[in-house]
């Protein structure tokens, strides 16, 4: 378990870039906050980390992203559950991409119960203050 604090978006998407460098297959990154938490602006430094130049914006709206990684044989997939009740299909379909690609998952709380015990990181962004972002690491 790990805790840190930011002060900016800037701190919080280099905790993502950090991350990036130490994480491959198979993995799962659960994002777990409220609206505006920042696990978008998280999953923007984690893609940077990666090496990935697109710009990442939530995929509210389309629910999942796929990104090409430079230079890797795997994908970043990045999914967004707000908008849906996720079924048994969208659940193995996550489990399935999370063998052999890089997996976040904002609002990670909706199948949280789901997920595998092993290769899964969890990260709790709580709001404390303005610009201020608690950040667990689990
Ligand atoms: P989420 O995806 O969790 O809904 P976003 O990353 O889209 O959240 O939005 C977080 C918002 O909060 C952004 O507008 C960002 O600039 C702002 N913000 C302010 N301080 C921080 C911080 N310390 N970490 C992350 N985001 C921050
Ligand atoms: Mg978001």
């Amino acid at each position: 378990m790990d805790i840190q604090v930011t002060n900016n978006y800037k701190e919080t998407q280099k905790i993502g870039e950090r991350l990036a460098g130490i994480i491959k297959p198979p993995v799962i990154l659960a994002l777990l906050a409220d609206l505006g938490g920042g696990k978008t602006t998280f999953t923007q430094g984690l893609a940077k980390g990666l090496g990935i130049k697109n710009i990442i914006t939530s995929p509210t709206f389309v629910l999942e992203k796929i990104y090409n990684i430079p230079k890797k044989k795997y994908d970043l997939h990045h999914y967004d559950l707000y908008r849906i009740e996720p079924d048994d299909i969208l659940i193995d379909e996550i489990l399935e991409n999370a063998k052999d690609n890089i997996v976040v998952i904002e609002w990670a709380e909706k199948i949280i119960d789901y997920l595998p015990k092993k290769n899964v990181i969890k990260i709790k962004f709580s709001i404390t203050k303005d610009d201020k972002r608690k950040i667990k690491i689990s």
